[in-house]
């Protein structure tokens, strides 16, 4: 998702400071104390890649009951994803302006159990492939962070980065399953979609998905 600079954000994205670490903002305590900041013991789950936060403010106001952390690299989207999560004061919900190449710097080990890729971009070069959210490097660093059956939830209208990461994914050692091409002829009742899911299939898209448990450790 690519939105041209909006300065006024900088300064709006501070009236939801209780949701949202803005750009320069101090995340450096965060790894290993995240029960804390919501002052509470709950299942932590991870967004990479939020966007406008359409899909994450759902999932947390439907699941009360479990933490929820959201990354994205650029703020200027982010922060419409605050305004949501604001408005419906999810308590349940935290956000970061972060790339998630750096993820280990604000998990702890173990300390996540789910982490949900929605519509990645798919960097179709085969001499970015390192960028992809679902590459070697990538997966490496969802280990660490994800506890002994943490799970990584991914959906993409992009086959060829659905069938990339099925690949890399079971190469090391992942788990598949809930594997489909079509998710929507599922008609799955508890389906949120995310804005491009939304915009991708109404121009007649079909939405892969798959969820991967972690590796067990290697002795
Ligand atoms: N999940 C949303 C947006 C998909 S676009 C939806 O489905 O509608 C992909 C998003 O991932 C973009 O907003 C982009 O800024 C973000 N992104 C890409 N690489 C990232 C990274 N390394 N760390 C954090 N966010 C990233």
């Amino acid at each position: 998702m690519r939105l041209r600079r909006k300065p006024w954000i900088d300064t709006a994205i501070l009236d939801y400071a209780d949701f949202v670490t803005p750009l320069g903002g101090d995340w450096s305590k965060c790894a290993g104390a995240w029960q804390e900041t919501f002052g509470r013991s709950a299942p932590l789950h991870v967004e990479i890649g939020v966007g406008k936060g359409d899909f994450l403010t759902e999932l947390a106001a439907r699941n009360p009951s479990v933490n929820y952390v959201g990354l994205e690299a650029q703020q200027g989207v982010l922060y419409f994803a605050a305004r949501k999560a604001a408005v419906r004061r999810l308590s349940n919900v935290r956000l970061l302006v972060f790339d998630a190449a750096r993820l280990t710097e604000v998990f702890a080990p173990h300390e996540v159990d789910r982490i949900y890729l929605n519509f990645s971009d798919p960097w179709p070069k085969k001499r970015h492939a390192k960028r992809r959210l679902t590459s070697e490097a990538f997966l490496e660093r969802y280990a660490a962070v994800l506890n002994s059956d943490g799970e990584i939830h991914f959906k993409t209208d992009n086959m060829g980065l659905f069938d990339y990461s099925l690949e890399t994914m079971e190469r090391e050692g992942w788990m598949l399953s809930h594997v489909t091409h079509d998710l929507h002829a599922l008609g799955e009742a508890d389906n949120i979609m995310t804005e491009y899911e939304r915009k991708f299939s109404a121009r007649g898209a079909k939405i892969g998905r798959l969820v991967a448990r972690r590796p067990s450790e290697r002795l």
